[in-house]
């Protein structure tokens, strides 16, 4: 199968990558990156336009969240779903979690009615792979969605707590992305002090919303934008931020550039614009691509990885199932400030960039896993 990439004027850099070639194969895609299913759903009655990615189910159950998006193509909600499942994987190998990396796209379009009957058919879909698959929220969903999917199938995370579910991570996932930001303090600038930094935060949603919270409370001065006026200006009145539009954030002077909005928006474009010490926030996928990763690190400007820095969410929501109490996750993502602490020193030692750094220590953990795995078969 062939997906074909046009060439196109748009600004949105996650829709740049669909858009560098003429055409993308599918299936070499797939073989490059390691994945192994790829799942279409197509519900005449409710509209449902589904792509479950499942990375690598062999480090356990593969887990990932569900993003509900308009996309300019179909081959963009394609690529997305297959980034972001890579990404879940080496999320959870970072975390120490056994569980594969998977992820979900419901493709937003006028002909849904009813926003229930789409989340209820896709519960179905989710149903249908018996366990294979278990998801969560992701951009444009929530824990309400989480409930509708649950009356079709049990292997859904994060229903509101009002219904005996974990609720939203969102929160935690801040947490984590708090403390890496902390790490990323210390090493830069010798003290994890947070009061009288900088902060930019692109994207005030639900996790920059959170993140903008923890940060205020320690002192932190705050910069923040949304394509939602609305959005940033709530969260300016809460935290006493600053607003600046959307393009404008990348060229803010600051301590810390906290992406919490979409994927890809570290490119070529961008990064020789940025004018802070530090990158962290929780957005998935913030590389355009792996060369960007050596572009921020060879600019001097410490970047702390995405599916390192933002695994809070699925430290949470996966609590029960490995048999960890609520307040044992959060202390588990509180650990991210000495995950990332170590990363840095590897980066250092080993003189590469902290985003190679974070492959290097998931891939190794991905291979010890399959290596006990087969000793354990044979
Ligand atoms: P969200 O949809 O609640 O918020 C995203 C916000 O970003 C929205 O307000 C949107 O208007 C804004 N936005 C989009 N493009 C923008 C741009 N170019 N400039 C400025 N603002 C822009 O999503 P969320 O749950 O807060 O997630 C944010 C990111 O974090 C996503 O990449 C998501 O995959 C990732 N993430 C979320 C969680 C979680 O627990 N929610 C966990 C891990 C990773």
């Amino acid at each position: 199968m062939k997906l074909r990439r046009r060439k196109a004027a748009s600004v949105n850099p996650e829709e740049a990558i669909v858009h560098r070639n003429e055409f993308m194969d599918i299936f070499k895609y797939m073989t490059e990156h390691g994945h192994e299913q790829l799942i279409f759903r197509h519900d005449q009655q409710s509209g449902l336009k589904a792509i479950i990615s499942i990375h690598d189910s062999s480090p356990g159950v593969a887990l990932g969240g569900v993003r509900y998006k308009a996309y300019a193509s179909e081959e963009e909600a394609i690529i997305d779903a297959l980034r972001l499942s890579e990404a879940m994987t080496y999320k959870f190998a970072g975390a120490g979690l056994n569980h594969g990396g998977a992820k979900a796209v419901i493709i937003k379009h006028e002909g849904i009615r009813s926003r229930k009957e789409v989340f209820k058919s896709f519960g179905r879909l989710v149903e249908s792979l018996q366990g294979r698959f278990g998801t969560g929220e992701d951009v444009g969903t929530n824990p309400e969605d989480m409930a509708v999917i649950a009356t079709e199938t049990k292997h859904v995370f994060g229903i509101p707590e009002a219904l005996g579910g974990e609720g939203d991570p969102s929160p935690i996932t801040a947490l984590g992305v708090y403390q890496g930001i902390r790490a990323g303090l210390e090493e830069a600038f010798g003290s994890d002090r947070v009061a009288g930094k900088v902060i930019a935060i692109q994207g005030c949603g639900n996790v920059g919303r959170h993140l903008a919270r923890y940060l205020h409370e320690q002192g932190g001065r705050l910069v923040v934008s949304d394509l939602l006026e609305e959005q940033a200006q709530q969260t300016a009145k809460e935290f006493n931020a600053t607003v600046v539009n959307p393009e404008q954030i990348y060229e803010v002077a600051c301590d810390v550039f906290a992406p919490c909005a979409l994927g890809a928006i570290l490119n070529d474009r961008t990064i020789p614009r940025l004018k802070c010490r530090i990158v962290g926030g929780g957005a998935n996928n913030q590389l355009s691509d792996a060369v960007d990763g050596r572009m921020l690190h060879e600019r001097g400007i410490l970047y702390l990885p995405d599916f390192i820095i933002n695994a809070g969410g699925v430290i949470f929501l996966t609590h029960g199932l490995r048999g960890r109490s609520r307040a044992e996750s959060l202390e588990e993502t509180k650990n991210i400030y000495h995950t990332l602490k170590n990363l840095i020193e590897i980066s250092k030692r080993e003189k590469i960039a902290t985003s190679e750094a974070a492959l290097m220590l998931a891939r190794r953990r991905l291979a010890q896993d399959k290596n006990s795995f087969s000793h354990q078969q044979a």
